[in-house]
């Protein structure tokens, strides 16, 4: 196919609108993307006006997030019907036959996009398909300095070798691949230089960090530390985390590093054993029990939030009380829940005993339900506290918002004239006085 641009001449100046679904790491990714076609010399629009190549990047992990990214592709073409309509990222990687787009690239090769973009552009032929299964080495995207977050993502992993049965994104992200530590502390410096104070470091199996490379299990708490030296940078905060990753040397190890945020985020997916078998995950509720006590004997303010999957094959009512009695347990300061949605090629798929989608609605409400009483019970416990807040945007009132170390939103309540005196990204002392509606209400104490 051979496209061209009537509107904008030459390709350089094409206007490209890049749109991220899905998780932290596409997120990254859709940035980097972004950033490399500008500083190439095309203009970057929203994906909501008018451009003359749209790139999606989709994703897959349940039907629903499928159902957006077609969606999405759809609204594209709908936006300018001479368009180029990219699909890049998991679901494209999935399903490409599915995908209403001129091209899809999966999640090989999405580091070059640009130049594949534009070889597509002069010869009309899509590059070769790649199977993810055989790529071993870590897409390098470079460092990543225009991000759309105040806290930047530092993406040092790719990949997951668990294969839960659950769980398509093995097949889309293929096997596990660590960054090189010398490009994930050279992206921090970057960032810091531009002026970050939080980062992210985001993966698809963060706590795997180093074991396609044969590294101690030490390898990530190894990296957390050399990233704390950078200066400049005030905050490190993990993205999810799996239970038996959080070994004692572990937790001693991080609770020494002032910078790294007390904040884990363990999914759990279920808080029953059978359950959590045939998800195939690889502990039981007696690690993650081990974990959550280890964290919060180290740690003297700690926020340990999870993920929990409802309606899984086989999940009994019994199953189900299980799940709602160890969150409570957990004393989890934020549940997420999704209700189980069934993804071709997984094991899961041929489980028995499936649970209606009325039924498991309806535990989702009631785990929600728990998930405020929690959220609430967290919020209230940390009333009358100091913390430091990284502000990242303002409501409609005008009041910043930002979150505390520990992963509890706070809002600032100070007059506006005070309130316009601060700037997103810059740190700020407060106190914790009450909360409402899922977020802790503060006043100033000092601006770092
Ligand atoms: S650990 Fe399990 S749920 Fe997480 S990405 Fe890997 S296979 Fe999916």
């Amino acid at each position: 196919m051979n496209q061209t641009f009537p509107e904008a001449g030459r390709p350089a100046r094409a206007r490209v609108a890049v749109e991220n679904l899905g998780c932290k790491v596409n997120r990254y990714e859709a940035d980097a993307i972004a950033q490399r076609f500008r500083q190439a010399g095309y203009s970057l629009v929203e994906y909501s006006e008018k451009a003359d190549i749209y790139i999606l990047n989709t994703c897959g992990v349940t039907n629903e997030a499928a159902r957006k990214s077609r969606q999405q592709l759809h609204k594209a073409k709908r936006h300018n019907p001479e368009a180029l309509v990219v699909a890049i990222g998991c679901q494209a990687e999935l399903k490409p036959d599915e995908l209403p787009a001129d091209l899809c690239i999966g999640n090989v090769g999405k580091e070059n996009l640009l130049e594949t973009i534009e070889a597509f552009l002069l010869s009309g032929t899509a590059p070769d398909r790649v199977e993810i299964a055989g790529i071993r080495d870590f897409a390098e995207f470079g460092s990543v300095t225009e991000q759309r977050e105040t806290r930047a993502y530092l993406k040092v992993q790719d990949g997951c070798n668990n294969f839960c049965s659950y769980c398509a994104i093995p097949l889309a992200r293929g096997r596990v691949r660590s960054r090189e530590e010398e490009q994930v502390l050279a992206e921090a410096f970057q960032l810091a230089e531009q002026g970050y104070k939080e980062v992210v470091l985001t993966g698809i199996h963060v706590c795997s960090y180093g074991e396609d490379r044969g590294e101690s299990s030490t390898a990530l708490v190894d990296l957390i530390a050399k990233i704390a030296a950078v200066e400049g940078l005030e905050r490190i905060r993990l993205s999810s985390l799996e239970p038996q990753s959080i070994s004692a040397e572990f937790v001693d190890r991080a609770a020494h590093i002032p910078k790294l945020c007390p904040h884990f985020h363990l999914s759990l997916q279920s808080g029953s054993d059978v359950i959590l078998k045939a998800m195939n995950r690889r502990y039981d509720t007696a690690v993650y029990r081990d974990a959550v006590r280890r964290l919060r004997e180290a740690f003297p303010i700690v926020g340990i939030t999870t993920d929990v999957i409802v309606g899984f094959p086989g999940e009994t009512e019994t199953e189900f009380a299980e799940t709602l009695t160890f969150c409570e347990e957990m004393a989890f300061s934020r549940l997420h829940v999704f209700r189980y949605s069934e993804r071709p090629g997984t094991k899961a798929v041929r489980l028995p005993a499936k649970v209606t989608a009325q039924v498991a609605k309806d535990r989702s409400e009631r785990l929600l339900a728990l998930g405020d009483q929690l959220q609430s019970r967290a919020l209230a416990e940390a009333e009358g506290r100091v913390a430091e807040v990284l502000l990242e945007n303002r409501d409609n009132a005008g009041h910043w918002q930002g979150y505390t170390p520990d992963y509890l939103l706070a809002e600032l309540t100070d007059a506006l004239t005070v309130q316009d005196q601060l700037e997103e990204g810059q740190i700020v002392t407060l106190r914790l006085m009450d909360h409402v509606a899922g977020r802790i209400r503060t006043e100033i104490n000092a601006v770092l």
